[in-house]
């Protein structure tokens, strides 16, 4: 049995052609986005934020979407990404358990990001945008969608929290290699923007305020659109492609997993590796599901289930999602890629239905789970992926207590090379756990009120 290869690759001829909607198999249909009198929203009141092709997606439940040809050959820069089956790690934890983690860092921007980047540029070309704007925090999905529009050929707008813009030049550099350009924001480039910077001129900026500029600027030009790089149906949809890849690589070693991990911020690349899976437990298949996030910043185990607002100014529709209420202000945890307030409506709605579990992650146990797996496989993962990592570890130790020979896979999200002042931190003994205290999380929801109710 020694035989199986450390490494489980797919050739390029073995790529899923196709992306998994899961919307066609729910035992109960997602709520639809509504407006704030609560009626649905449809998809012309979205036409001037998103191209309509994606909008249909965002909307279908067909089973299967075509992947285009021109984006299948840019995924094939680095797809499909390798399987490894983590016998190091195993060795370390002395586990029966064989765990195996899908490497999504192999990706230019180094996570799995650019699955949907590169699609949404694609179709935001397709229906003749010339331009897209953005948001982004710490820079990971900035960086993604300057690569995707340089490869397919459109303008890129982000606006990048001032405080990252400041204290986290890299993935700004990177955004500039790729041509895009990057503003902190608050910006004068929006009214918005100039708005806040007059009175609050040293302001850090926030997430919040980001969205609401790049969304202004888009739908005051009809060849700008926006992106957004997690929640939304699409961009779940885009990522199956991590799944569909793994199912295949299992096949191939024959075996299936027990166990499925994924960290969650808006839910995209957890949505990606287990929504194929998830698909055959909806059919009868036994298997464990588990989204893992931050104690810092508890969506799915905390937050409850109603209509709430994407960004600060309410400027997107209600969607229905565990949230945190749209005014929350993420605590300065070291995982930027998990500080998001709500969770995608897809993977709030499986939850709701008992399809998966949660779990919530102190920090301390996340960096001595991604120093463990850079000592013993070498990868230094993601603050956000290390989430993961910390929940296979606990699932490995519970499979050696019980004895039993369990199969794990465990998304690895992204690479931490843009993230070492986190493990600087954490080196340097200055990182400590923080759960988010019950009277802030109150305070927090007391935005939901006067939303519409779900159902
Ligand atoms: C952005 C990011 C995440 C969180 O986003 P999701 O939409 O929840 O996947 C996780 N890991 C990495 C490496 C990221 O860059």
């Amino acid at each position: 049995m020694s035989t199986e290869p450390t490494k489980i690759l797919l050739s390029e001829d073995e790529m899923p052609r196709q992306w998994y909607n899961i919307q066609a198999d729910l035992p109960v249909p997602l709520p639809p986005p509504v407006g704030p009198d609560g009626n649905p929203i449809g998809p012309d009141d979205l036409a001037r934020v998103f191209p309509m092709n994606l909008i249909e997606q965002e909307v279908s439940t067909e089973r299967w979407i075509d992947i285009p040809e021109e984006v299948l050959g840019i995924l094939k820069l680095w797809r499909p990404s390798p399987l490894y089956r983590a016998r190091r790690l195993e060795a370390a934890l002395g586990t029966p358990a064989k765990i195996y983690y899908k490497n999504e860092g192999v990706s230019p921007a180094g996570s799995h990001k650019p699955n949907t980047a590169v699609a949404q540029a694609w179709y935001n070309k397709q229906f003749g945008i010339k331009y897209l704007t953005t948001e982004t925090g710490a820079g990971q999905w900035g960086s993604a969608l300057a690569m995707s529009c340089k490869l397919i050929g459109i303008e890129c707008k982000v606006f990048m929290v001032r405080i990252s813009f400041d204290q986290k030049p890299f993935r700004k550099i990177m955004m500039k290699t790729w041509g895009a350009d990057c503003f902190p924001s608050p910006s004068m480039e929006t009214a918005i923007g100039r708005k806040i910077l007059e009175e609050t001129p040293d302001t850090p900026g926030s997430l919040a305020i980001a969205i609401s500029e790049a969304i202004e600027q888009a739908v005051e030009r009809d060849d700008t659109r926006y992106a957004l790089g997690s929640v939304l149906n699409h961009v779940m949809l885009h990522q199956t492609i991590i799944g569909l890849e793994a199912k295949k690589q299992f096949d191939k070693i024959g075996k299936y997993p027990d166990i499925v991990i994924g960290c969650a911020g808006g839910g995209s690349n957890f949505a990606g590796i287990s929504f194929p899976f998830l698909c055959d437990k909806i059919h009868g298949k036994e298997v464990r599901v588990i989204a893992t996030e931050p104690e810092a910043c508890p969506t799915l185990t905390r937050g409850p289930y109603v209509y709430d607002a994407g960004d600060v100014a309410k400027m997107t529709p209600f969607l229905p999602m565990h949230s945190l209420g749209h005014r929350f202000v993420p605590p300065a945890i070291h995982a930027g890629g998990l500080r998001y307030h709500g969770m995608a409506p897809l993977v709030s709605h499986v939850k709701q239905l008992g399809l998966i579990e949660a779990t919530a992650m102190p920090q301390t146990e996340c960096y001595e789970a991604a120093l463990l797996f850079a000592h013993t496989e070498g990868f230094i993962p993601a603050p956000e992926t290390s989430h993961a990592i910390a929940q296979t570890i606990r699932e490995a130790k519970q499979a050696k207590a019980e004895g039993k020979e369990k199969v794990i896979l465990m998304n690895w999200s992204g690479h931490g090379l843009m993230d070492l002042q986190g493990y600087d931190a954490f080196l340097s003994g200055r990182i400590s756990d923080y759960a988010l205290p019950e009277e802030m999380l109150q305070r927090s929801l007391q935005s939901l009120e006067g939303h519409p109710q779900i159902g």
